[in-house]
């Protein structure tokens, strides 16, 4: 039975086996099963009536270089941005707002998630566009909420309702638009602040130009038949090759990556060795790469996450800060207007607060009645959004606020899990936490 539906209530289980048909068959006495004995056999069967797991803690949350980003990049820019930053309910008018983005998908049937999970049942990815289904795309803050004109005409909320997008990520393209649109808002709205923007760490987020400087794919030496260039897509939709763009010596002085007219190899790449040796040519510390392999076997490298370490070419390479601060294409887009942008660590979707405001609306929303249409699913969607109120959003920054601050305080997911969850009052972790940990035995 259990195997067939995957849906199924304690009710449906107790009117199951107190048919006819099924006591007889099963040979039990009879009389009704009530509800409540369907729910204790579930439960002693393994079973709790809970969302199905989706496992996004598990994977990748305390992995080196996601760890190593959290707390080295994300943490120190987050604390600069954060000092300061006590009354920021109360709206202080030269305050610093830190507008979080996130996507989220309504299903048609969004009402199937709550049921009887097994215990051993591991976490399955979601299946996407499973049937009718509406990508949200939206900034809030725990000052304002929802990032929206004061008087409501204009909002920085995308739907995607059709076509392509709607299978998967927003494209690049339109994450841009949908932070132009927000930054007009802003402009318009809310100047004397400083606007900050929090983007998950997708790959449609960091997205670079197509030829920003990096070393992924460069040959060692000047290539002998093809040159080393970088495909970029034409309004047209053609594919186009053209130049890596330049990088910066040490004196901050650009360096073109292709040979110059009058050289007898003008025009071509040049190779990782001779990159690297022009910059030792103009000061900078680095080996000899006529010593050095291209990159460590298997792209292997002894230590990635420590910057001095000179194992091959390419990781030289990866760690010149030119290469390494080459922001995303999103970022130059914001910083060209005054907007900060700050990437949260992958995995942790704790730290984004919306992630508990998606989760609120979509609580109001299976309260409505089924959405047949992508018009009334649309409808829906929109007023269980807007039904989130700012008291909700303002205690769901607060417990991302605790877990930025217990992972500043050096704790790993699940201890940050266990001190935010006793802390809940609080809105950074407070002096006693290891004494509070040892005691209960974290
Ligand atoms: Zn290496």
């Amino acid at each position: 039975m259990f195997a067939r539906k995957k849906f199924i209530s304690a009710k449906e289980v107790a009117q199951h086996l107190s048919s006819l048909e099924t006591r007889e068959r099963l040979n039990l006495p009879a009389g009704t099963i009530h509800e409540r004995t369907a729910v204790r056999w579930l439960q002693y069967l393994g079973y709790s009536w809970r969302h199905e797991p989706k496992g996004q803690y598990k994977d990748g949350h305390e992995r080196e270089d996601v760890v190593d980003y959290r707390q080295n990049v994300f943490l120190p820019a987050w604390m600069r941005l954060t000092e300061g930053l006590t009354a920021f309910d109360d709206g202080n008018e030269s305050s610093v707002i830190l507008w979080f983005h996130d996507e989220c998908t309504f299903y048609a049937n969004d009402c199937r998630t709550l049921r009887w999970v097994h215990e051993d049942e591991e976490p399955v990815p979601y299946p996407k566009g499973e049937g009718l289904s509406l990508m949200v795309a939206d900034f809030a803050s725990a000052q304002y909420g929802w990032l929206r004109a004061p008087d409501g005409s204009s909002e920085a909320r995308i739907l995607f309702r059709a076509g392509k997008e709607r299978d998967g990520y927003l494209k690049a393209q339109n994450i841009q638009d949908q932070a132009t649109l927000a930054m007009d808002i802003l402009d318009a709205h809310y100047p004397g602040h400083k606007h900050v923007f929090i983007y998950d760490n997708a790959p449609t987020h960091l997205a670079r130009a197509p030829n920003a400087l990096s070393a992924r794919r460069m040959p060692l030496h000047p290539p002998k038949k093809k040159n080393f260039l970088c495909p970029v897509k034409t309004s047209e939709g053609l594919t186009q090759s053209v130049r890596m763009e330049d990088g910066t010596f040490p004196d901050g002085t650009p360096q073109s990556l292709y040979f110059p007219e009058g050289h007898p190899q003008a025009g071509l790449f040049k190779g990782m060795k001779e990159i690297l040796h022009e910059r030792i040519v103009k000061g900078a510390l680095l080996p000899d790469p006529s010593t050095l392999l291209a990159q460590c076997p298997k792209f292997k490298c002894p230590s990635p996450m420590d910057t001095t370490v000179h194992c091959c070419c390419r990781r030289i390479l990866f760690n010149q800060p030119d290469f390494a601060n080459r922001t995303s294409g999103l970022e130059e887009h914001c910083k060209a207007r005054g907007y900060e942008v700050l990437f949260l660590p992958r995995f942790h979707c704790e730290l984004n607060f919306i992630e508990q405001c998606w989760a609120y609306a979509k609580r109001i929303y299976r309260e409505f009645p089924p959405s047949p249409t992508l018009l009334d699913l649309e409808r829906n969607a929109v007023a269980a959004l807007d039904s989130v109120p700012l008291n909700a959003m303002r205690n769901f920054f607060r417990r991302s606020f605790r877990f930025m601050d217990a992972y500043r305080n050096g704790l790993n997911g699940t201890r940050a899990a266990w001190a935010c969850k006793k802390y809940r009052g609080h809105r950074v972790i407070p002096e006693s936490l290891l004494a509070d940990m040892e005691a209960s035995g974290v």
